[in-house]
C-alpha cells in the first residue's frame, strides 16, 4: 500500500481500514512470516503480538466478517479458532430465532 511517497508493507495487505494503522503489525513487513507460519510457535508468537494489540476488535470482527476464510492470525485467532468463533455465532443466531 502507498501513502504519499512512503510505501507501507502491512502483514494483512487487503485491509485498508484506518482502524489497521493503530495496530500492532502495522508497517512491520518482519513480522508477515510469522503470522501466515505454519509452525505453531510462530503463531504462538504472532499471538502474542495481538494480545495487547488497540485495535484487535476490529480486526477480529474484520476477518470474521470475510466471505472466504482468511489465512494466518487476525485478532489473536488463527484460522480453525475463527471458524469455530463463526459456527458458534451461528448456532447461537438459530437459538435466539427458534425461541422467539
Ligand atoms: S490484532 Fe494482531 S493481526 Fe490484528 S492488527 Fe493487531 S497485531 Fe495485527
Amino acid at each position: 500500500m502507498r501513502m504519499g511517497t512512503r510505501t507501507v508493507i502491512q502483514v494483512h495487505s487487503n485491509v485498508t481500514s484506518e482502524w489497521y494503522k493503530d495496530g500492532n503489525c502495522y508497517n512491520k513487513p518482519n513480522l508477515t512470516d510469522l503470522f501466515f507460519s505454519l509452525d505453531w510457535r510462530d503463531e504462538d508468537e504472532a499471538k502474542r503480538i495481538c494480545s495487547d494489540c488497540p485495535v484487535r476488535m476490529e480486526c477480529l470482527n474484520y476477518a470474521l466478517a470475510l466471505n472466504q476464510s482468511a489465512a494466518g492470525v487476525w485478532g489473536g485467532t488463527n484460522e480453525r479458532e475463527r471458524k469455530n468463533l463463526k459456527q458458534r455465532r451461528y448456532r447461537e443466531i438459530v437459538r435466539q430465532r427458534n425461541e422467539t
